[in-house]
């Protein structure tokens, strides 16, 4: 997570997948709006065609109604009374178009309209008739010229049938709008396949994408069907007058969303997120303080002190960023990265001095995990390193997640060679029981206590008492914090054997310690206390 974060950092990178999900969000949201608007256009189309097929049937019910209403109207008789009745009907009635009797041979007796008898005679094939389901209903083709007009028959009796002649093309397809008219194909289809009125599009419209949607509504009562067929282009273009609109939505949305995405890549980089960035800047890097010896002054080793150095030269104390690094379990990593360094920069001298050591700051989780055993032999072994000369120090001051998994794991180290160290000795939650419990080699005695040694009896008397426990369990002692030359008279006095602090020196960047280191040999007090001569030595972090 933390690298896509980083790959994310450059402005323009950020840019450009701004203006990305920006184009995607608008090129989905029309999508989806089009995909909407499709299948509105085919549900309406759906219904379009379904209402025509019920105009065909309510203008059939309306002519068989009629020629059951005319059945003891007397039509049979063919008289002048009948004639002009017929005529009567298809001057009131705008689909009956005329009606016919004929005889119980289906032969024509008679018919309203000369036209209409002509052609029934020429084409009326009874045999070729479509039966409704309601019996007695018979439906005919009479033009076979996709006219729209066809006969519905009603047999009255044995010897007689009426035929209403219908023209029902006019009527049919009106209800499709001009604009799916000039792309569609509709037909109303009697039977089994015989068309009786198709609408066709006067000139093919070039914008056909070739495909097509067919609709299909049969009628349950009558032998008819309608069929529309209409361009795929009609179905993402009708209806659209708020195309332009939600095209504009859509722009606008995607770039709101593109804009945010912006805002929130651009937001500063939580304190962690920082944290993270430096590590992979390999911004951590060791500062060493001096551990001398305090009846010599010789230097026999040092701590490492993780420093952040900042990419504008800026150092960043451990206090305001370790918390948050072993809060979020960065410290692990970093301590690694820190370990790898200093190691690298300090073989020489410990191949060189097989009595120098090297003391790092382990956190207890850390100790406690996994993989910290086997990680820290890697280290070491790549650093051509001996394990006897590198010290762990594990704080008292915070409480260990499982203490006997790390007096096992402090166990295994030892044997493995390494040397470990109390830190924080005295300040602990456990009082002095650590001390016993987890088998250190060295106790470091705390600041707390040596900034009064020498003034206070009682921390006189407690270093004392360290001193005394560290011996009797056969560890070495070393007082973290010494600033003045007071406080190393009365540290000798008590026996401890080993010092840190600002007196010799404060942390210092690898170059600054080689320096101090090799001009130490020439200056380490040796004959005595007072011929300590600390003056020469460099003592702040920026050496
Ligand atoms: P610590 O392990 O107790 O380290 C000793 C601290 O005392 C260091 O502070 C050192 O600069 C400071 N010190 C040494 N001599 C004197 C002195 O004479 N006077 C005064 N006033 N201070 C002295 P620093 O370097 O600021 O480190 C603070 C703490 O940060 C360390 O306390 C340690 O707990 C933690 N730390 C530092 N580096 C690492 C690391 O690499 N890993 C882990 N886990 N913690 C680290
Ligand atoms: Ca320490
Ligand atoms: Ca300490």
């Amino acid at each position: 997570m933390s690298g896509i974060r980083e790959r994310l950092r450059p402005l323009w990178v950020r840019l450009i997948l701004g203006a990305l999900v920006a184009l995607v969000f608008t090129s989905a949201l029309r999508a989806t709006y089009g995909a909407i608007h499709r299948n509105n256009n085919i549900a309406q189309l759906e219904e379009l065609n379904q209402r025509t097929l019920q105009r065909a049937e309510v203008l059939v019910d309306y002519a068989v109604e009629t020629l059951a209403d005319l059945e003891t109207s007397g039509l049979s008789s063919c008289d002048n009374a009948a004639l002009k009745r017929i005529q009567q009907i298809s001057l009131y009635r705008g689909s009956i178009k005329d009606i016919q009797v004929l005889d119980a041979d289906h032969g024509l007796m008679c018919a309203g309209n000369a036209l209409s008898a002509e052609l029934g005679v020429a084409n009326f094939d009874f045999s070729a008739a479509f039966p409704a389901i309601q019996e007695n209903i018979y439906f005919h083709d009479i033009t076979r010229n996709n006219s729209g007009i066809f006969g519905v028959a009603l047999h009255i009796s044995k010897d007689t049938t009426y035929l209403a002649v219908l023209n029902l093309d006019s009527l049919l397809f009106g209800i499709f709008p001009e604009q799916v008219r000039q792309r569609a194909r509709a037909d109303l289809i009697m039977g089994e396949g015989v068309e009786v009125a198709s609408q066709i599009p006067d000139k093919i419209s070039t914008a056909t994408s070739g495909e097509q949607i067919e609709f299909v509504a049969n009628s349950e009562r009558y032998p008819l069907e309608v069929s529309f067929s209409v361009d795929a282009t009609v179905l993402d273009t009708w209806n659209f007058e708020v195309k332009n609109l939600a095209d504009e939505i859509s722009l606008v949305l995607g770039l709101i969303f593109g804009w945010a995405l912006l805002v929130y890549l651009s937001r500063p980089a939580s304190f962690v997120q920082q944290l993270r960035r430096a590590l992979l800047n390999g911004e951590f890097v060791p500062f060493m303080q001096p551990i001398f010896d305090i009846s010599s002054g010789k230097i026999v080793g040092c701590e490492v002190l993780m420093r952040w150095v900042k990419v504008d030269g800026e150092v960043v104390a451990p206090f305001s960023f370790i918390p948050t690094a072993e809060q979020s379990g960065l410290i692990v990593p970093m301590t690694r990265m820190v370990m790898v360094d200093a190691l690298e920069k300090l073989a020489p001298r410990l191949n060189s001095d097989k009595n120098f050591k090297v003391a790092f700051n382990i956190v207890p989780v850390d100790l406690v995990s996994e993989s910290f055993e086997s990680q820290v032999c890697k280290i070491v072994k790549d650093a051509g390193v001996s394990r006897g000369q590198v010290v762990l120090e594990i704080t008292e001051r915070q409480e260990f997640p499982d203490k006997g998994k790390a007096i096992s794991t402090i166990k295994k180290l030892r044997n493995l060679g390494f040397r470990i160290a109390l830190d924080d000795t005295g300040v602990g939650h456990n009082g002095l029981s650590n001390v016993q419990q987890l088998g250190a080699d060295i106790i470091k005695i705390d600041k707390i206590f040596i900034d009064r040694v020498g003034v206070d009896a009682s921390a006189t008397t407690i270093v004392q008492m360290l001193v005394r426990l560290a011996h009797e369990l056969n560890m070495r002692t070393v007082a973290e914090g010494v600033e003045t030359e007071a406080q190393l008279s009365a540290l000798d006095a008590c026996n401890v054997d080993e010092g840190q602090g600002f007196l010799v020196s404060k942390p210092l960047a690898f170059a600054g310690f080689e320096k101090l280191v090799s001009e130490q040999a020439f200056c380490a007090w040796g004959a005595g206390i007072k011929d300590f001569a600390p003056k020469g030595f460099p003592t702040t972090d920026a050496a």
